[in-house]
C-alpha cells in the first residue's frame, strides 16, 4: 500500500470508518492498491434541488442526493431516505455498503444510495409526494432500469417508490417501472419485498444461534426501530417462537421481561404513530433498551447506536444489525472483546437488496413469481451468504471477526471483477 486513508480528508465518523475497513480489508486479502482506490470514492455523486410548493403557499427548496459507488459488478442500486440529517458523507458511505452488500450476497448490482434532507414527520403526503416525483425529475437523467436503480429507506416506502416509477415513466413516455424496486404489487412490486430485509435477518438471526447453539424457541430478541425493518422483524421473530421483550422507536421503546404482545405492540404503532400509551408495558428509553438481558438485539434504526459509550453495557450473545451502520468501530471492538458473535450489516440486512434483484428480474422478463418462490430463494440466498462469511471468518483464522470476513469476502469478488474487466492493470495482487 503506497497511501494511507488518514491521507484523505475525510471528516465524518461513519465514512471514515467505512474506508478504514475497506482499507484494512484489501491489505489483508494482499490486493492491489487499485482496488482500494476505485473504492475510496464514488464514481459519481449527484446534488440537485428540488423546489417544492408546500401547501401553505410557499415555496422550499430541499436538496437531494445521489451517490454511484461502483458499478464494477453491474448497475448501480440502493435505497433513498428522507431524513432531516442526511449529509453528502452518510449518502456515500451508505451506497460503499450497496457496492459490498450486492457483492456478498451474489445480486448482479453495484452500489448506489440517495437522500432527501427533509423531514417527512412534518410533511402532508401531497408535499411528499411533490418531493418524491421532483426528486426524480431532477435526478431521472442519471437513473433508469440499466443504469441505477433505487429502492425504499428510512421514512421512504412503496408509496414513493410508485410515485418515482410514474415520474420517470412519465418522463420517458414508456412504462419503465424496473426503474425502482420496493414497489406496491399493482404496479410491478415483487410479493414479499416489504418484509424482505427482516426476513432476510431473521434467516441469517437464525443460523447465528444455530453455531451457539442458542433454541430459537423461546429466545429472548430486542429490537430497536419499529417501522419497515424492525416491525416486520420483531412479527417474524415472535411467528419463529421467539419472545420479543423489548422494542422502540425514535422516541423510546417498551419493555416486558415475560415478552410483549407484539401484533397488538406493531399494530398500536401503526394507528397511533407511536409506541407510547401501550397499557401493562414497561417505557424505557433507547439506551436502556440496547442494555436489556437478551439473547439477540437487532439494531434497526439507525447508525451508530451502539458505541464506545453504551457497548459494554450490551447483554446479548448475538447482536443482528438490521440497520445500517448501527455499530461504531470502537463499539464493535468492545462487542468483539465481551465475545458477541456479530452479525454485520451487509450481510444481515442484505435480504431487502436480493428481493428487490427478484423484482427487477421480474419486472425485465414480464413474470410473476409467487411468495412460495421468492421466499425459498432469498432463504437460500441468506443462508448461503451467512455460511460462506461464517466459514471465512473460521477458516482465516486472523484474529478477526464477522465484519471484516464479511468485507473480505465481498470485495474479494469486487476486485476479481475488476480484474476480468480490465480496470486492475497492476495485477489483483499486491507487489508486496
Ligand atoms: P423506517 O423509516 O421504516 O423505520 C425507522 C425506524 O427507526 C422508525 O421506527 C423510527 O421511529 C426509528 N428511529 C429513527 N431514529 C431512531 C433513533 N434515533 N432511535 C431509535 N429508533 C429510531 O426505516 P427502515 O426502512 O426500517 O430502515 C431502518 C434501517 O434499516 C436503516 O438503517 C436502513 O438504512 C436499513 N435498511 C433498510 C432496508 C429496507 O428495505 N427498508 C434495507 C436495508 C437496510
Amino acid at each position: 500500500m503506497s497511501k494511507n486513508v488518514e491521507e484523505v480528508e475525510v471528516k465524518d465518523d461513519t465514512l471514515r470508518a467505512t474506508l478504514k475497513l475497506i482499507k484494512q480489508s484489501v491489505e489483508l486479502l494482499e490486493l492491489s492498491y487499485d482496488v482500494y482506490e476505485y473504492l475510496r470514492t464514488p464514481m459519481r455523486f449527484v446534488e440537485v434541488a428540488v423546489p417544492v410548493e408546500m401547501d401553505d403557499g410557499s415555496i422550499n427548496v430541499f436538496t437531494g442526493y445521489r451517490s454511484q459507488h461502483n458499478n464494477v459488478l453491474g448497475p448501480y442500486k440502493g435505497g433513498i431516505r428522507y431524513h432531516p440529517d442526511s449529509t453528502p458523507d452518510e449518502v456515500k458511505a451508505l451506497s460503499m455498503w450497496m457496492t459490498l452488500k450486492c457483492s456478498l450476497v451474489g445480486v448482479p448490482f453495484g452500489g448506489g444510495k440517495g437522500a432527501v434532507v427533509c423531514d417527512p414527520r412534518e410533511m402532508s403526503l401531497r408535499e411528499k409526494e411533490k418531493v418524491s416525483r421532483g426528486y426524480i425529475r431532477a435526478m431521472g437523467s442519471v437513473l433508469g432500469p440499466e443504469t441505477d436503480i433505487p429502492a425504499p429507506d428510512v421514512y421512504t416506502d412503496g408509496q414513493v417508490m410508485a410515485w418515482m416509477a410514474d415520474e420517470y415513466t412519465m418522463m420517458m413516455g414508456t412504462p419503465a417501472f424496473g426503474v425502482v424496486t420496493g414497489k406496491p404489487i399493482p404496479v410491478g412490486g415483487c410479493v414479499g419485498r416489504e418484509e424482505a430485509t427482516s426476513r432476510g435477518c431473521v434467516y441469517v438471526a437464525k443460523e447465528a444461534a444455530r453455531t451457539l447453539d442458542i433454541p430459537l424457541k423461546g429466545a429472548r430478541v430486542v429490537i430497536q426501530g419499529a417501522g419497515n425493518v424492525g416491525g416486520f422483524a420483531a412479527l417474524l421473530m415472535a411467528e419463529e417462537g421467539c419472545k420479543i421483550i423489548g422494542i422502540s422507536d425514535s422516541k423510546g421503546g417498551v419493555y416486558d421481561p415475560a415478552g410483549l404482545d407484539i401484533e397488538s405492540v406493531i399494530d398500536h404503532k401503526k394507528s397511533t404513530g407511536s409506541l407510547a400509551g401501550i397499557s401493562d408495558v414497561q417505557q424505557i428509553t433507547n439506551q436502556e433498551l440496547l442494555a436489556l438481558d437478551c439473547d439477540i438485539l437487532i439494531p434497526a434504526a439507525m447508525e451508530n447506536q451502539i458505541t464506545a459509550k453504551n457497548a459494554a453495557d450490551v447483554k446479548a450473545k448475538i447482536v443482528v444489525e438490521g440497520a445500517n451502520g448501527p455499530t461504531t468501530p470502537e463499539g464493535d471492538q468492545i462487542l468483539k472483546e465481551n465475545e458477541v458473535l456479530m452479525v454485520p450489516d451487509i450481510l444481515a440486512n442484505s435480504g431487502g437488496v436480493t428481493v428487490s434483484y427478484f423484482e427487477w428480474v421480474q419486472n425485465n422478463y414480464g413474470f410473476r413469481w409467487d411468495f412460495a418462490t421468492v421466499d425459498q430463494r432469498l432463504q437460500e440466498k441468506m443462508i448461503e451468504a451467512f455460511n460462506q462469511v461464517y466459514g471465512f471468518y473460521c477458516a482465516e483464522c486472523i484474529g478477526s471477526d464477522m465484519r471484516t470476513a464479511a468485507y473480505m469476502f465481498s470485495i474479494q469478488k469486487v476486485a476479481e471483477a475488476m480484474q476480468y474487466r480490465g480496470w486492475l492493470r497492476n495485477g489483483l495482487k499486491s507487489k508486496q
